[in-house]
């Protein structure tokens, strides 16, 4: 098959609302060595992303083409690349490092000791587009079974909570788990995950709508709490403190999760949702024997298992509405008006 020579894509070339995501034509990228370039069949739609778009991250290559949920088929392969052949469906993990220091080595190039990580569609193109280049090795062949679409979602979400819950927290079957932001993306993954491993699930949301789609993901119990106060409820519902609290919000909510742990338990932090500190007593660790965990990405092993539990149905992946990636920035404008859409995907090719 030959490669055309220009495609389109979703780019931006100065920070600013939905209208600086613009369509442009622009060269299909060559894969360098060690890299495949990828047919995009799917791209994800992040919360993340508009907030590069919006300049919360100045250091984004400018112009760059958004998106770091991408799914399609390998469509050719940079000089010395190996593991993948033309055709393959694959995904794309979200960080790039290195490559080769020991981080990097075992799948964890979030973590690279060597360079700050890439952030695909920040620091370099990404998935609103026709084509992507990215190095082999933050690539994963899909398994029989996972959809592109469903893929596309899965390492922002699923690998995202599997890496706080199992990876970081140690969840393990019959443990009772605290989740707040339960209504968000990463939050009603995570319940699926929990659940997968044979946890007690409470969810803690701030309104009764939310409420709703975190007892559809099958949360067990469902705290609702303007407030952010739920330790005292947690603790009635379940007649014990949590043995794991999922920190999706962050700031605002810390203190409140190591009420709701128990003695000798773990909070993970792995949201920041508005980028404020937060002051807490160190005798409420030491007290408690709390451990403070803090969490980021996923491993390529831990996104490779998770495919496998994806593709024999015993995860969900929840894509609530594919949309032509033409209407990428009308996405953004519906998202930043505050509607929860859930996980968008923005269809590309297809497939
Ligand atoms: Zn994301
Ligand atoms: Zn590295």
């Amino acid at each position: 098959m030959s490669l055309p020579e220009v495609m389109t894509a979703q780019r931006i070339h100065e920070f600013g609302g939905p209208e600086a995501l613009r369509a442009e034509q622009v060269p299909v990228p060559q894969p360098q060595a060690g890299q495949v370039l990828i047919e995009v069949a799917y791209c994800g739609v992040c919360r993340h992303d508009l907030l590069t778009r919006g300049g919360a991250f100045p250091r984004a290559q400018m112009p760059v083409t958004l998106g770091h949920q991408v799914s399609g088929h390998v469509s050719a392969l940079g000089e010395g690349t190996t593991g993948f052949a033309v055709g393959d469906r694959v995904m794309t993990m979200i960080y790039t490092g290195c490559g080769t220091c020991p981080q990097c080595a075992a799948g964890m190039e979030a973590l690279c000791s060597q360079q700050t990580p890439a952030f695909l569609g920040e620091d370099h193109d990404g998935g609103y587009a026709e084509f992507v280049a990215v190095n082999a090795s933050t690539v994963i062949a899909l398994p029989e079974g996972v959809g592109l679409a469903e893929a596309a979602i899965a390492t922002c979400t699923l690998g995202t909570a599997y890496h706080a819950l199992i990876g970081r927290g140690g969840l393990t079957s019959g443990q009772t788990v605290v989740i707040t932001g339960a209504s968000g993306g990463v939050g009603l993954h995570a319940i699926s995950i929990a659940r997968a491993a044979g946890a007690q699930v409470v969810g803690v949301v701030s309104s009764e709508e939310s409420a709703e789609r975190v007892r559809e993901m099958g949360a067990h119990e469902v705290v609702v709490s303007p407030e952010r106060k739920f330790a005292k409820e947690v603790r009635n519902r379940l007649g014990v403190q949590a043995d794991l609290v999922l920190e999706v919000i962050g700031a605002p909510t810390l203190r409140e999760s190591l009420h709701a742990v128990r003695l000798g338990g773990t909070v993970v932090v792995l949201g920041n949702v508005e980028g404020k500190e937060v002051s807490i007593p160190p005798a409420y660790l030491i007290l408690k024997e709390i451990s403070l965990v803090g969490t980021k990405s996923c491993s390529v092993d831990e996104m490779q298992q998770l495919l496998g539990s994806l593709g024999r149905g015993e995860l969900r992946a929840d894509v609530s509405e594919i949309v032509p990636v033409a209407q990428a920035a009308e996405v953004h404008r519906r998202m930043e008006s505050g509607a929860n859409l859930g996980r968008v995907v923005l269809e590309v090719k297809g497939g």
